[in-house]
């Protein structure tokens, strides 16, 4: 009788320690995809070497710049 008690808490706590480490790494792994958008997302201007997101870079005909007179100063 004890013993089946046992036995039921004992997948309990399993069940709860597994269910609580998926949610760990499910968290860990959004992080990591975070990570990954924001590199992506990063450009380099050409001019002074500033990391701006790909959104707010300007384009060049060589590549992008943080700003429109970083721009002209490269491709007069
Ligand atoms: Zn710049």
């Amino acid at each position: 009788m004890v013993s089946k008690y046992l036995l039921i808490l004992v997948i309990l706590v399993a069940a709860i320690f597994i269910w609580r480490s998926n949610r760990k790494v499910a968290v860990k792994e959004r992080k990591a995809k975070e990570q990954r958008a924001k590199v992506i997302d990063m450009q380099p201007c050409r001019w002074c070497a500033v990391h701006i997101p790909a959104t707010e870079a300007v384009q060049g005909k060589h590549g992008s710049y943080c700003s429109t007179a970083h721009r002209l100063k490269a491709e007069p």
